[in-house]
């Protein structure tokens, strides 16, 4: 990418596409193109048809989607597969009609087997069974993948797609009941602690493990492998290790300096037992994480609580 090629970020008001559009701007490009769902509902062939023809991005960074936590992947099954579906069938398929040059397409790492040996390969895509609670929005991203690969054997374009692992940072979703696990429980601890209640209760038994990558990060990264690598299938993005919902309870609760009890509240589902990306593919071409959890934590903390408080004062 040059510093003036148009560049379209789908989803940008979401967390990774701003965060695309932050590491673009920071990076010094000028020409990036953005449209609001209002604007251009991506589901909307026609409406994406006519969008593409018109502007004729060069590259293309393709994080719109519908997302959720556990609960909301599980109660709008029909929602997550159909819109999903739609959105990158449309952006895929008219990326190739106007000679897009490159496209990336990002993916979750809910695409692999709920019971895959860990930590997950990208070879491991498509051998075993998915994780029942977050299927729709698996298969979705699957076809995803398929796509981009599809279109690269057939018509010879350069599609690339990226697995993030579990994800944090500035425009996150933080209702209570459709965030993930992170967000959520920022929070739940801040409201207790401001509305001085003596517990918190923490979805699940506390025991299921978990990676979580700065938005910032995989923003560097998402640009890393723009410029470097032109394959089929796909490569993993994450920080190469995880931790215990329990873990992660008390390393929020200290952050917010929250002093009551955590309960674990078991009529919640655990969903996958262990999610921890294998990220040697990524690393041996010369990328590395450099936001830690906790510092990552502290900063999306400060910026989505705090400084929102002393604003709103
Ligand atoms: P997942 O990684 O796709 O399973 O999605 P989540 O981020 O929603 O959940 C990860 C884990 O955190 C699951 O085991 C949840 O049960 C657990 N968890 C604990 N408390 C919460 C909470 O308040 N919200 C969410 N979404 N998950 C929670």
């Amino acid at each position: 990418m040059n510093k003036d090629s148009k560049i379209y970020i789908a989803g940008h008001r979401g967390m990774v596409g701003s965060a695309l559009v932050r590491a673009l701007e920071k990076r010094g490009f000028t020409n990036q193109l953005t449209r609001t769902s209002k604007e251009l509902d991506l589901r909307n062939q026609a409406a994406v048809t006519a969008f593409f023809e018109r502007e004729k991005p060069e590259y293309v960074f393709l994080a719109a989607a519908k997302v959720g936590g556990i609960v909301a992947n599980n109660t709008y099954r029909a929602d997550f597969l159909y819109e999903n579906l739609l959105i990158e069938s449309n952006i895929i398929h008219q990326a190739y009609q106007v000679g897009v040059k490159k496209l990336l397409f990002l993916g979750s790492s809910c695409i692999y087997p709920k019971l895959a040996p860990q930590p997950l390969k990208e070879e491991y895509l498509l051998t075993g069974l998915l994780e029942p609670t977050n299927e729709p929005y698996a298969i979705a991203k699957i076809a995803g993948i398929k796509l981009c690969d599809a279109y690269r054997d057939q018509y010879g374009c350069n599609f690339i797609s990226v697995m993030p692992t579990n994800l944090y940072g500035p425009n996150d979703n933080y209702d209570l009941k459709n965030s993930h696990v992170l967000p959520a429980l920022l929070r739940k601890f801040h409201e207790a602690k401001e509305k001085g209640d003596q517990e918190v209760m923490v979805w699940g038994s506390g025991t299921p493990l978990r990676e979580f990558l700065h938005a910032d990060d995989l923003a560097d990264a998402c640009l890393f492998l723009m410029d470097n690598y032109n394959e089929a299938g796909l490569v993993n993005i994450g920080v190469g290790e995880d931790l215990s919902i329990k873990d992660l309870a008390y390393l929020v609760k200290d952050v917010v300096g929250y002093e009551g009890r955590i309960t674990f509240d078991t009529t919640k589902p655990d969903g996958t037992p262990r999610k921890l990306m294998d990220v040697s593919k990524l690393n041996a071409m010369g990328w590395k994480a450099s936001i830690g959890l906790k510092e990552g934590i502290r900063k999306v903390y400060q910026d989505a609580f705090i400084e929102k408080e002393e604003l709103k004062a």
